[in-house]
């Protein structure tokens, strides 16, 4: 069985590739390990082979995570998943960037309690695919919560982050990333910090970074199957 530190060193190498495929720099491309569901041991283990980005879904286990690893001064820890408005506080004061704000009200309350100090990195998670289990704003809401959250005082917009229909044909699945890719386009016209789409999992990373993905979310490759979603 491989190794994390093996694991990563490829899917940075297949991630690098991916990118000069596709007439970009290799560079051009973050990878943030998910390590959702698994022990702070393996966090370790990545850190040690050079990661520095992590993403957490779940608030709970997260913040023990940021916790328990509260030495580890250069992590940057994202939060990716769901967010209730009762659990915002915890989500301002322990992590560094969260990527799935769909919602006025989390991204208020987020920046209220937010230190003024540090601000919060922000993404504007898009529901793509239009499906009703998902997350995340219609393309033709992003320009408003943008605007939205552009006024708050403690938040940076960042840029776009989605999770594409499962069960998509290849050419459904390009279509899907292309066109997250022009909305992501039109929002850096009218705001000039955002630098970052979000986009890719292990499954669909290639076609992802092909699309013009600035950061691609791996979980399963880098850490192995998982118990639960
Ligand atoms: C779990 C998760 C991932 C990682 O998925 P893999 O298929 O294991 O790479 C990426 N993004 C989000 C939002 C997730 O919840």
């Amino acid at each position: 069985m491989e190794t994390i530190a093996e694991r990563l060193k490829s899917a940075l190498l297949s991630l690098q590739q991916s990118a000069v495929d596709a007439h970009r720099a290799p560079n051009s491309v973050q990878l943030l390990a998910v390590s959702k569901t698994k022990p702070v041991s393996d966090i370790v283990l990545a850190y040690e082979a050079g990661q520095r980005k992590f993403g957490e879904n779940y608030v709970q286990e997260g913040v023990e995570k940021v916790q328990q690893l509260q030495d580890f001064k250069d992590i940057e820890w994202h939060f990716i998943g769901p967010l209730q408005s009762n659990k915002t506080r915890l989500v301002a004061e322990h992590f560094d960037w969260v990527q799935s704000i769909d919602r006025v009200k989390i991204a208020r309350r987020l920046s209220e309690q937010r230190s003024p100090f540090k601000p919060l990195n922000v993404l504007i998670q898009v529901n793509i695919n239009d499906e009703d289990s998902k997350s995340g704003v219609a393309p033709t809401e992003i320009a408003a919560l943008a605007a939205d959250i552009d006024a708050l005082p403690n938040l940076i917009l960042r840029g776009l982050m989605t999770i594409p229909a499962a069960a998509q044909s290849e050419q459904q699945l390009q279509q899907s990333f292309a066109h997250m890719h022009q909305a992501f386009t039109d929002l850096k016209a009218s705001y000039p910090q955002v630098d970052t789409l979000s986009m890719g999992m292990s499954g669909d990373m290639e076609q992802a970074i092909k699309a013009g993905s600035t950061m691609v979310r791996l979980g399963t490759a880098l850490f192995g199957p998982r118990a639960r979603p």
